[in-house]
C-alpha cells in the first residue's frame, strides 16, 4: 500500500478556482447551462456546444473504474485509471490505498486527494468498502 510521489503540477489560469477547490477537499466538474451537459476537464467552454455560459459544479466524489492499467515495472508499483464520476465525466486518474491485485473494472471508489510535490491536492480514487 505504498504510492508513488506525485510529480510537480503547473496550474493554468483557468485551473486556479479548481486547485482551490481541491485543497478544500471538493472535486469539481463544469456544468453548461446552455446544453445541461457537464465536462471535465472543466474548462470554461462547454466542449459541447461551445458556450461560456458553464459554471463549477461539485462532485459527490463517487464513481465506478471504467477501465484501468496497473505498472509493475517499476520502482513503486501503481495503478492508472478512467473513473467514470455518478455526475457523467470520465476522468483519468490514479487508484491508491488499496491492494493493487484488488482493483476491478465496474469498482465502486471514492475520491481522495494526494498532495504533488510543489503542495497541490491531486484528486485520486480509492476502492469503497463493500
Ligand atoms: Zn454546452
Amino acid at each position: 500500500m505504498t504510492s508513488r510521489p506525485i510529480c510537480e503540477l503547473s496550474p493554468g489560469p483557468d485551473d486556479v478556482a479548481w486547485f482551490e477547490a481541491t485543497a478544500r477537499g471538493e472535486l469539481m466538474v463544469r456544468h453548461c447551462e446552455a446544453c445541461d451537459e457537464v465536462h471535465f476537464p472543466p474548462r470554461p467552454i462547454c466542449p459541447y456546444c461551445f458556450s461560456d455560459r458553464t459554471a463549477f459544479l461539485k462532485c459527490a466524489g463517487l464513481g465506478t473504474i471504467y477501465s484501468f492499467s496497473t505498472l509493475r515495472r517499476v520502482e513503486v508499483p501503481y495503478c492508472i485509471a478512467y473513473v467514470t464520476l455518478d455526475e457523467g465525466p470520465t476522468i483519468m486518474t490514479n487508484i491508491v490505498d488499496c491492494v493493487l491485485d484488488s482493483i476491478a473494472i465496474g469498482q465502486r471508489v471514492r475520491v481522495v486527494f494526494q498532495t504533488s510535490a510543489n503542495g497541490y491536492a491531486v484528486p485520486m480514487f480509492t476502492p469503497v468498502a463493500a
